[in-house]
């Protein structure tokens, strides 16, 4: 069993090291839990982010997130690429466990393990990523203009996707395993009056193809089982996310949809020195700069709660 640390962080994506670089200045020596496979999180996935402020001409996606690392560990943050297999954060002293058993114990910790993004499990969908096939509308939309594109998924975020997408894009088709919509009324009735948007109903999506780029898709159909080609050069799939929260259960209050919980605007949660930041909480924006921005606020709330403490 380890010393007692001041902080434990759980995640490396913006949040998590935006909270390791504010703790590691406020002299709180952080260790953080960087994950086995996807140390740097989500923008590992991607390249060109042109959205994240500071950089003019856009930057890749792991080279942000490289640069936020190194950023972090200059101050003296302790990084570990392992995942957190356990954690007890009921009591005074949390403990946090790594996948060699060993117990790691904290006053605080920061809760900063994103949420993934739902894949329709397709092969080649990875190997596309970032090369037509994309999660984020709001991140990558500004790429297709004039271009044919697809948007998957019946509810309220593939209707604002694919709204938003139709400024940019040629056309957009709704791909939707049903014949009817899921989305909220307002949402349904702003996509059916865009002239750019078409539907594909009672379809789903069964191949995605390209070499290099996006070049089309397969879809099926769910009634007939008839199969028919589309040819789009951008597929947002938008049909839902699940926050990693498994290991929190039973100890930290989660919503409906296994979202951490925080007393906003604050970043605290249910449990005592226990902070969260990041997508594991926020099912509205879901952008790296505003998973950076709780980022800091985790970290400035921790160093307020651990200087109560002293
Ligand atoms: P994440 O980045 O998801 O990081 C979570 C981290 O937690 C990961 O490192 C993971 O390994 C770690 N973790 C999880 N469980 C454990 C555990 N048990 N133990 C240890 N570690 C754990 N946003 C933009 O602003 N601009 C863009 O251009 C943009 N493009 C995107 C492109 C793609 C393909 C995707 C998927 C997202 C994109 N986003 C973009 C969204 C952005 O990436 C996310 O909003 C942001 O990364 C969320 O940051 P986070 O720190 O909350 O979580």
């Amino acid at each position: 069993m380890s010393d007692v640390r001041n902080v434990i962080i759980i995640g490396s994506g913006p949040a998590g090291y935006t909270a390791a670089l504010y703790t590691a200045r406020a002299s709180l020596k952080p260790l953080v839990f960087e994950g086995a496979v996807t140390a740097g999180g989500a923008l590992m996935n991607t390249t060109d982010v042109e959205n994240f402020p500071g950089f003019q001409d856009g930057i890749m996606g792991p080279e942000l997130m490289d640069n936020m690392r190194a950023q972090a560990e200059r101050f003296g943050a302790e990084l570990i690429p392992d995942d957190v297999i356990a954690v007890d954060l009921t009591g005074d002293i949390k403990t946090v466990t790594d996948t060699a058993g060993t117990v790691h114990r904290a006053k605080a910790v920061i809760v900063t393990t994103g949420s993934q993004h739902r894949k329709l499990g397709l092969p080649n969908e990875d190997a596309l990523s970032g090369r037509g096939v994309s999660w984020c509308a709001t991140c990558d939309g500004f790429f297709f203009k004039d271009q044919d594109i697809a948007v998957v998924g019946g509810g309220d975020t593939a209707m604002e996707e694919a709204t938003f997408l139709s400024r940019f894009a040629k056309s957009v088709t709704i791909v939707h395993r049903r014949d009817s919509l899921r989305a909220s009324k307002a949402m349904q009735e702003r996509a059916f009056a865009d002239p750019k948007i078409k539907f594909a109903w009672d379809s789903e999506v069964a191949g995605v193809h390209g070499e290099q780029k996006l070049s089309g898709l397969t879809l099926r159909n769910t009634k007939t089982g008839e199969t028919s080609e589309l040819a789009v050069t951008g597929l947002f799939i938008a049909v839902g996310h699940d926050p990693r929260t498994e290991l929190f259960k039973g100890q930290l209050d989660l919503d409906d949809e296994g979202y951490l919980k925080v007393d906003a605007p604050s970043t605290r949660t249910n449990l005592t020195g226990v902070f969260g930041a990041g997508d594991v909480v926020d099912h509205t924006y879901r952008q790296a700069i505003t998973a950076a921005g709780t980022g800091c606020s985790a970290a400035l709330d921790a160093e307020r709660f651990l200087a109560v403490l002293a």
